[in-house]
This record gives structure tokens, C-alpha cells and sequence, in this order.
């Protein structure tokens, strides 16, 4: 794994790129490695630099849910291509992309793309204190919801609701408006509203938290996050970033069934372009400017290769298609979790899978439902299991609280080759 060729990219790139890399995540760093340089990617696999070949389970953190270089979605990405690269005019792609959502998703009636997962949050938080004119916002620890200065925020010392920031550069006067509390802890939501009386303008939450590990909540919590918001006229936000297009179309939403006011969506809704997206009833969404006062624009929003490129893939996205996929994941679980129990007589036996649709994720304990509850020194666990993988031509995101994604392209032939890779 410490190839050469690796090291040597890594040394070049730390000289003219922080850390290396342009994201944290894709960074090495609680595995004390230097990263590996991927170089191509088809269907489920990943080529680095020396032309070693992976299983890739990382799937750019999500987007990627018909695999690398989807034929489809390559040629109809390649006529576009041709033809345009960024218009920043009114044009057709993104309106046919934007219909087929709103004609898909009953609460949507309207929605703007915009270029990230963080662009959508962003734009989110600032629609729901405009359109209620108020400035706190409840999220909940361990739920990630991009850069924002707002959202990078931890539980501060002890008092329920009181919040500091995770990152420096953030300032005070901002993390005061964002309050958190624990995931799954109703009775917290409701003190917190009582506390902050006619301040809060919204509750945003991962409605499948899975940037902290995978930590499915009670559907119970989530209806009573819902009734509570209602009750005290709080706009819930359903960040769907990750859970969106991806647990089924409608997200977590519709195999909830509880509507948010206002959802975000990234990754799979750029077909692998970047991409994020803001939708909500016409009521709401007729706050954004040009219409309404809250102000919010984009040069490449809506790019029109992200915009083919989605709906390549949102029309790829049958019933059947979920079923397969989902099929594909849980064949892919239970070989893993007979792996980690039987490998090298029980060396990685302390760690189960947990699995939620095409999400897995590689835990220390199924039953943890908080990210308070995370062990701090998961890297350690984790790292050992990491080196071994990777040595065997199958790459998880590098790093032990991300999941795992399963994609169309991890068909019969790749979970046959992920288990002969396993236990050569
Ligand atoms: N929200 C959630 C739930 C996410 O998982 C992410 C990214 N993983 C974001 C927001 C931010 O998206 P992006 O990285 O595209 O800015």
C-alpha cells in the first residue's frame, strides 16, 4: 500500500495543495498514510497511478449510484458536451431536470440548483430565516451539513442547546444562532423550543444521519420532530444530501412519509457533475430573489452537463433499479460481515456492518444511535482493517466514520470478485 508513486504525488501535492488533498475526507490523515492516486474509474472499480485496480466502495462519497462512467449517462453528458459548457443564460436543461422532480416528489413544487451540497444548505438555512424572520436553527450533533459557517458546530460544555464552533474562522456572533442537541432526544427539542420562544426559525437534520458512522433514527423521533416543528411553526429541513435519490427517489422523506417544508439535495442529482438543490412549496421558494428579498446566485448553478447528467441518472432510477441495488447491498453485507467474523482466525470479529438500503457502514457497535456515543479512537480500529483491504484491491472512503456505497455497477460478477479479493 505505501507505493512509491503514491508518496511521491503526496509530497509534490503537499508542497502546493493543504494537506495534499482539496477535501479533508479524501485525506489520509487518521490512517497515517499517504493517499492513494486514483487515476480512472469504471463501472465499480477505481484505477490508481500504478495501474492497480479497485473495488470502489467509496464511490465518490455517494453520487455515483449507476457506478463510474454510466453509458447513458455518458452519451447523453457527451452531446451536451458539444454543445455548450456553461451558458449562464435561461435554458431547457435545467427546466426538464426541475419538472421531472416536481412532477416525481409531491412537496416539491419548486426547486433551484445550485452547485454543491453546502451551496443548497447554505441557501436553505438563510430561505427559512427569511421567509420566518427569525435567526436560530436546531441541528443535531453528528449530523453534517457541509461547510457552512453556521453548520460547523459542536456541542459546547454540557448546557442542552449551547453550541461552539468545530472550526476555526467562524465567528461567535454565528455559531450563537445555531443551538444542538442529541439526535433521537425529543424531549431536548421540546425544552430547547421553550427556551428559545419565537426565535427558532427552523430544525435541520440529516433524516438518515450518515456522515457520523450510519445511525438510523426511530421513525418516531423523526414524526414527533415533525409535529413539534408544526406545532410551534419551525420549518423542518430534511437535508437529503446523501439519503436523497439514494435510499429510494423520494429519499428519506417518502419512505417516512413525513414531508419536510424544505429539502436539500447534492451528489445523485448531478449524475457525478457537481451539483446541489433547494426544493420546497412555491409559498417558500418565492422568498429567493428574483421574486422574494433572500438574496441567492450562482455563475455555474445549473451547469448544463450537472443538469443532463442528473436526470441520465434520475431516469435510470426504476422501482426495479432500487430493488437490484438494494439486492446487490445486502449480498455485499452479508459477505463482509462473515468476513470481519471468520478472516485471519477473528481479527476483525470487534466490528459488525450496519446497512440501511445501499448504505453500509463498518461499526464498532450496530446498536450506537448517537454520534455522542462514538468511540473517539475509531481510526485505530479501523486502520488495520483499512491497510488490509486496500492490499486486496477493495478502497472504502479512508476514513471510519464515512459509509460505504453500493451502486448499480456492483453487480453479480463484482460481488463475485469482492469475494474471492476477500479471502485470497
Ligand atoms: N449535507 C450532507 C448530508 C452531506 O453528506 C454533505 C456532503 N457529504 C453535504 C451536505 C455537503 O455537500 P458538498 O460536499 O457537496 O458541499
Amino acid at each position: 500500500m505505501k507505493d512509491n508513486q503514491h508518496q511521491v504525488l503526496f509530497e509534490k501535492a503537499k508542497k502546493v495543495i493543504p494537506g495534499g488533498v482539496h477535501s479533508p475526507v479524501r485525506s489520509f490523515k487518521g490512517l497515517n498514510e499517504s493517499p492513494i492516486f486514483m487515476k480512472s474509474g469504471k463501472g465499480a472499480y477505481l484505477t490508481d497511478v500504478t495501474e492497480q485496480k479497485y473495488i470502489d466502495f467509496c464511490m465518490s462519497f455517494g453520487p455515483l449510484i449507476l457506478g463510474h462512467l454510466d453509458s447513458d449517462v455518458f452519451s447523453n453528458v457527451k452531446e451536451i458536451f458539444e454543445k455548450v459548457w456553461t451558458f449562464g443564460t435561461a435554458e431547457p436543461y435545467s427546466l426538464e431536470l426541475a419538472e421531472y422532480i416536481v412532477e416525481k416528489i409531491n412537496f416539491i413544487e419548486k426547486i433551484r440548483f445550485v452547485s454543491s451540497g453546502t451551496e443548497a444548505v447554505m441557501t436553505a438555512i438563510r430561505l427559512a430565516r427569511g421567509y420566518k424572520n427569525r435567526d436560530k436553527i436546531i441541528k443535531f450533533n453528528g449530523c453534517y451539513h457541509g461547510h457552512v459557517d453556521q453548520m460547523l458546530i459542536k456541542a459546547g460544555s454540557g448546557l442542552a442547546g449551547t453550541a461552539e464552533s468545530s472550526s476555526s474562522g467562524v465567528p461567535k456572533g454565528v455559531s450563537d444562532d445555531t443551538l444542538i442537541l442529541e439526535l433521537g432526544d425529543i424531549d431536548a427539542v421540546k425544552e430547547c423550543i421553550d427556551d428559545h420562544k419565537g426565535q427558532i426559525a427552523a430544525i435541520i437534520i440529516e433524516p438518515l444521519p450518515a456522515n457520523n458512522g450510519l445511525l438510523p433514527q426511530q421513525k418516531s423521533f423523526l414524526e414527533s420532530l415533525r409535529k413539534v416543528t408544526k406545532e410551534n411553526d419551525i420549518l423542518l429541513i430534511f437535508d437529503e444530501v446523501i439519503s436523497g435519490f439514494r435510499v429510494s427517489f423520494g429519499g428519506m422523506a417518502e419512505i417516512l412519509g413525513i414531508t419536510p417544508d424544505i429539502v436539500t439535495y447534492g451528489k445523485i442529482i448531478g449524475g457525478g457533475m457537481p451539483v446541489g438543490a433547494i426544493g420546497s412549496s412555491s409559498e417558500i421558494m418565492d422568498q429567493l430573489a428574483p421574486v422574494g428579498n433572500v438574496y441567492q446566485a450562482g455563475t455555474l448553478s445549473a451547469n448544463p452537463l450537472a443538469m443532463v447528467a442528473g436526470l441520465a441518472t434520475l431516469k435510470k432510477l426504476t422501482k426495479d433499479n432500487y430493488q437490484i441495488l438494494n439486492k446487490y447491498s445486502s449480498m455485499i453485507v452479508d459477505i463482509f460481515s462473515k468476513w470481519l467474523k471468520e478472516f485471519n482466525n477473528g481479527q476483525f470479529k470487534s466490528l459488525e456492518i450496519k446497512n440501511y438500503n445501499s448504505l453500509f457502514w463498518i461499526s464498532p457497535d450496530n446498536s450506537l444511535s448517537r454520534a455522542c456515543d462514538l468511540p473517539e479512537n475509531l481510526n485505530d480500529l479501523f486502520k488495520e482493517l483499512f491497510s488490509t483491504l486496500v492490499a486486496k484491491g477493495i478502497y472504502l472512503s479512508p476514513n471510519a466514520y464515512e459509509v460505504g456505497f453500493v451502486s448499480l455497477a456492483h453487480d453479480e460478477n463484482v460481488i463475485k470478485d469482492l469475494e474471492e479479493k476477500l479471502w485470497k
